[in-house]
């Protein structure tokens, strides 16, 4: 049986930094991607600053839930069974006695706080945006509809954005400890591979990311202080 509530002490921290690069225009909208021939106007999410400037940035939010999308992924295609995130049952049934499943165990659920933690990743320097206007489709007849304008902001590609995360009593670095640790470093491997999609509009290639000079740091807690393990490139 696994037991994954583990957060009365820490054991091991892990953080992951680095730089998330766009390689395809970005846009991360709040919520589902609209429906298309929805006429509305879509910005990615802004943070004002007290100078009045704005900056785009990604939520950690999104980045966290496209990682554990992909890690249910990678599981269904290991044939393991997934359940829903929102599945009561399969949420309550763990908590009561079966144990976590590894994504619970890693992602966390309504019943347990999660062992990853995604900060909100910021440009590093200028995220320059445009603008793009589509025409609407009309869902019904696949065809254009005349006078269903979307205009939406984008995130050209190759923006810098900083990425932290830190992985909280799973060893994942320089060996991962169990198969929630092998799940995390094959996500990162994917993420540094450039082979992961972060925000709308997924379906048509947006939001490719690739994490360059990706490091991991690893602290222990000894004689109660936290101190650095180990540390390393994510390869
Ligand atoms: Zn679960």
């Amino acid at each position: 049986m696994q037991r994954f509530d583990d957060f009365d002490r820490l054991e091991v921290l892990t953080r992951v930094t680095g730089s998330l690069v766009n390689l395809t225009p970005l846009r991360v909208g709040v919520g589902r991607e609209p429906m298309l021939g929805s006429a509305v106007d879509i910005a990615p999410l802004r943070v004002r600053f007290a100078d009045g400037k704005t900056t785009p940035y990604i939520p950690g939010s999104s980045l966290k839930g496209v990682l554990r999308s992909l890690a249910e992924s990678i599981l269904r295609a290991q044939g393991k069974h997934v359940h829903d995130p929102w599945n009561f049952e399969a949420v309550e049934g763990e908590a009561e006695g079966e144990g976590f499943c590894l994504i619970c165990g890693t992602f966390g659920s309504t019943r347990l706080a999660s062992h990853v933690r995604v900060y909100d990743a910021y440009p590093e320097g200028e995220a320059s945006t445009f603008t793009k206007t589509g025409v609407g489709i009309n869902r019904d007849f696949r065809g254009v509809q005349p006078g269903i304008l979307y205009t939406e902001e984008q995130v050209a590609p190759f923006a810098r954005w900083r990425f932290m995360m830190d992985v909280i009593n799973i060893r994942v670095f320089p060996q991962p400890s169990d198969d929630r640790g092998k799940l995390l470093r094959q996500l990162l491997q994917l993420l540094a591979g450039g082979m992961v999609q972060v925000g709308a509009r997924r379906t048509v290639g947006y939001g490719l990311v690739r994490l360059e000079r990706g490091r991991y740091e690893v602290y222990e807690v000894k004689d109660g202080l936290l101190v650095k393990a180990a540390e390393g490139d994510v390869t």
